[in-house]
C-alpha cells in the first residue's frame, strides 16, 4: 500500500522506486512524472505544477544522461545542486524525487540503440549525432521504472517533445505525453539550466534570440518564405549578439518536415551558441481562421 507522507522522498536505487510505485501498491492512484536534468527553474517547476494539478502521486527525476552528450559537448560542466533541487522540488510539491547515479541506471551498455526516425533528422538531431537515440533511452528506462499515468515535457525542447510522442504512440507505452509551454525571463530568455554558464555580457545578449523569432513568427504570419524568414532571424541574431549560429529553421510541426500549403502547426526553432554555452529556443504557430498565431508561452 502506498503510504503518503508531508515530506518529499528522495530515493536513489531504482529497486527502491519501483516497490514504492508498483502499480498493486499504488491502490489506483495516479501518478505524473517530471523527468529533469536538475539545476531546477521556473521551467521545471512549471512542470511539476502541472503535474500535480492533474495527478495523486507526483515524481521527478533528477539525472544528468551521460547517453545524450556527445564528445566534447557539456557533459561535466552541465550545472548541478542536489540540495537546492530537493529544496525547490519539495516546495513545488513533488512527492518523491528520483536521483539515481549514472551506475544505477547504466551499471553496463549492453550495446542496444533506440533509434528515433525522420524527425530526428534535423535541428538538434542534425547538429548532435546520437542525441536523440541517448534522450529515447533514458527516457524508455524511466517510463518503464516509474510506470506514469501521466509525463510531463516543456515544449522549450519542441524536438524532444515530438519525438518523444512518436516513441510512445510508436511503442504503445502507457503513459500519456503532456505538453507545457515555455517558461521565460522577463525579458524573453527562455528559462535552462545552462544560462548560468553564460558570462555576464553574454546574458546581456542572449534574449535577442526570442526577439528575433518573434520577429521571424511575424514575418510567417504575414506571408513570408521560410527560406527567407531563416536568413533574417540568423541576421538579427548575429548583428546583435557574439552568438554564432548553429540552426535557424522554420519547419512543420510535430513532422519536423518542409512547410506545405494547409500545414497546422509550424515550429522556428534555432540553436545559437555562445562561448561555451549553446541555446535552444523555439516559437510554435498553429492556424487560426487562416492565420498563424503563436502558440502561448507562460510568462
Ligand atoms: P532539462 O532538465 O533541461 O532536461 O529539462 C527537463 C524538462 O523541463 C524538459 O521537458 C524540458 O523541455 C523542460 N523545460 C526546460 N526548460 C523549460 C522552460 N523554460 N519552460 C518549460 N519547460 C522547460
Amino acid at each position: 500500500m502506498y503510504v503518503e507522507s508531508n515530506d518529499i522522498q528522495v530515493i536513489e536505487t531504482i529497486e527502491e522506486l519501483q516497490k514504492k510505485l508498483n502499480r498493486n501498491e499504488r491502490n489506483h492512484k495516479t501518478v505524473g512524472f517530471v523527468p529533469t536534468m536538475g539545476f531546477l527553474h521556473e521551467g521545471h517547476l512549471s512542470l511539476a505544477k502541472h503535474a500535480r494539478e492533474q495527478n495523486d502521486i507526483v515524481v521527478m527525476s533528477i539525472f544528468v544522461n551521460p547517453a545524450q552528450f556527445g564528445p566534447g559537448e557539456d557533459f561535466e560542466s552541465y550545472p548541478r545542486d542536489r540540495e537546492r533541487d530537493i529544496r525547490l522540488a519539495r516546495e513545488a510539491g513533488v512527492d518523491i524525487v528520483f536521483i539515481p547515479t549514472v551506475e544505477e541506471m547504466y551499471p553496463m551498455d549492453g550495446g542496444i540503440r533506440i533509434l528515433p526516425g525522420m524527425q530526428a533528422s534535423e535541428l538538434c538531431g542534425a547538429a548532435r549525432p546520437g542525441h536523440f537515440d541517448g534522450v529515447l533511452k533514458v527516457v524508455l528506462k524511466l517510463f518503464n521504472i516509474v510506470d506514469p499515468d501521466r509525463s510531463y515535457f516543456g515544449m522549450k525542447d519542441a524536438q524532444q517533445l515530438a519525438i518523444i510522442e512518436t516513441f510512445v504512440r510508436d511503442f504503445n507505452l502507457r503513459t500519456a505525453i503532456v505538453r507545457v509551454p515555455i517558461v521565460r525571463e522577463d525579458d524573453g530568455l527562455a528559462k535552462s539550466s545552462r544560462n548560468v554558464n553564460l558570462t555576464t555580457a553574454e546574458r546581456t545578449e542572449a534574449p535577442i534570440i526570442y526577439r528575433a523569432l518573434q520577429i521571424g513568427a511575424q514575418m510567417f504570419a504575414e506571408g513570408a518564405d521560410p527560406n527567407a524568414i531563416e536568413q533574417e532571424v540568423s541576421d538579427w541574431i548575429v548583428c546583435n549578439s557574439s552568438g554564432k549560429i548553429d540552426y535557424v529553421r522554420l519547419l512543420a510541426y510535430p513532422q519536423l518536415v518542409p512547410v506545405l500549403e494547409g500545414t497546422q502547426e509550424v515550429i522556428l526553432a534555432c540553436a545559437v551558441k555562445f562561448s561555451t554555452t549553446r541555446l535552444i529556443d523555439n516559437i510554435i504557430m498553429s492556424t487560426k481562421d487562416g492565420t498563424y498565431v503563436p502558440y502561448d508561452d507562460e510568462q
